[in-house]
């Protein structure tokens, strides 16, 4: 799970943490941005990380950089 999350984050997504949930949002983190929710308890099943992944691969505001939003 965490490795999702660290992928996620090598790519220019920005974690944040919401209880047991977290949302990433991709490096276009405005309206337009990509968000996906991550469940965050330990046990998370393959298929959710699996889940993070393709949604970071998938994102079209690849390596745009948006670090003032942070
Ligand atoms: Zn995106």
């Amino acid at each position: 799970m965490e490795a999702a999350v660290a992928y996620a984050e090598a790519k220019g997504w920005t974690w944040r943490k919401m209880g047991h949930w977290g949302r990433l949002f991709c490096a276009h983190a405005d309206r337009d941005g990509c968000r996906v929710g991550v469940n965050g308890t330990p046990r998370v099943p393959f298929h959710h990380a699996e889940q993070i992944r393709r949604a970071v691969d998938r994102c079209p505001h690849d390596r745009e950089s948006n670090d003032e939003d942070l």
